[in-house]
């Protein structure tokens, strides 16, 4: 499929990215790798005047220790991330849930930015302009119905990273930098949960840093996907553990991740909380695998994520 005409721009700092932003008036976006956004134009998703490239950004891709959190850079790879010297180490939750990422391909060119800030999907709106136009739009692309659930009033695309579950599970934050000046937010805050417009991103906003304490954890990721080679989860779940406290993160069955405390480390509050995730989940038949068994699968992933999370814990 051909490209839409748009400006290549490639910026040398942040403060560049910024300025040529507000010189496209809103129009244009930020580049990285390209693997989610190079596709989304390709099906003319999106129609940016200019791409601003952050790839030459050198700030934007160190990995560094800053008093007690790792700092990562979002123009770092999957890859690069995967084999950093801490991180199969402190953080197990991220190392599986980068390893489970696409390929190892995908996870050389793709960064941990443009994964945390890739577009939800559905499969009747990542389809092509033919297709979408014989079928009618729905609220995601701008018209007003839901074609998966019919009378709905909401958008139920699903947010598909692996990596932002296993990051929330370790309470990360990120720093972002716009023209209305600097924020760190926690990540959980990044999530608006509206499937249209799923980050609560201010117009030309970069993501500049990721923080996660620097604590030993121990931790899991479970994955369900059809094709182990290659295929986005159709539910993805992320535990981490540390000193006798636990997170749990729900994600590939809606807009944005669902996040829970794990207080209670017995028989019984694992599976008040894997029942309290299958309770919450509200799949739709919008994947290759039915809203039935995705649901029934919440409980069953988010019990063995914890039960591994425990045993690698002793
Ligand atoms: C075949 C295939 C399989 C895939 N499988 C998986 C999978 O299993 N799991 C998974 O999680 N993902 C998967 N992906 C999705 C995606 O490709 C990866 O998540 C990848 O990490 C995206 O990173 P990128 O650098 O290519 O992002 P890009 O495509 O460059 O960017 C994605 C979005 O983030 C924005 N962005 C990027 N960096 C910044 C920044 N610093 N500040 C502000 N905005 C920014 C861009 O504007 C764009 O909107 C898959 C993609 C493909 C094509």
């Amino acid at each position: 499929m051909i490209l839409p005409k748009f400006d290549y721009k490639k910026a040398e700092d942040i403060a560049a990215a910024i300025a040529l932003y507000e010189r496209s008036k809103g129009r244009a976006c930020y580049l990285a790798g390209g693997t989610d956004l190079i596709p989304l134009l390709k099906l003319r998703l999106s129609e940016p005047s200019a791409m601003i490239d952050l790839k030459g950004i050198p700030q934007l891709k160190t990995i560094s220790r800053k008093g007690n959190s790792l700092v990562i850079g979002p123009n770092v790879t999957l890859f690069e991330l995967k084999n950093h010297e801490t991180v199969k180490d402190y953080f197990p939750a991220l190392y599986e849930s980068l390893d489970a990422t696409s390929c190892e391909t995908l996870q050389m060119r793709g960064t941990i930015g443009g994964n945390i800030l890739q577009n939800t999907r559905c499969l009747l709106y990542n389809k092509s302009l033919d297709w979408r136009t014989a079928r009618g739009f729905c609220y995601k692309m701008g018209g007003e119905t839901c074609n998966v659930v019919p009378n709905a009033a909401a958008c139920f695309s699903n947010y598909c990273s692996d990596n932002a579950l296993s990051l929330l599970s370790l309470s990360a934050s990120v720093k972002l930098a716009g023209p209305e000046g600097e924020r760190k937010i926690k990540l959980e805050k990044l999530f608006s949960k509206d499937g249209r417009n799923p980050f609560t991103l201010k117009p030309g906003e970069i993501l500049t840093e990721f923080h996660i304490p620097f604590k030993r954890s121990t931790g899991a990721y479970e994955k369900l996907r059809v094709r182990n080679a290659i295929d986005y989860p159709l539910l993805g779940v992320a535990v981490s553990m540390i000193g006798g406290k636990g997170k749990v993160c729900v994600g590939g069955i809606g807009p944005a991740p669902l996040v829970y405390d794990l207080k209670d480390l017995s028989g019984a509050g694992l599976k008040e909380v894997a029942q309290q995730a299958r309770q919450e989940a509200r799949p739709v038949s919008n994947t290759t695998l039915s809203a039935g068994y995705r649901k029934k699968m919440v409980n069953v992933l988010t019990q063995r994520a914890i039960k591994r999370a425990l045993k690698e814990g002793k």
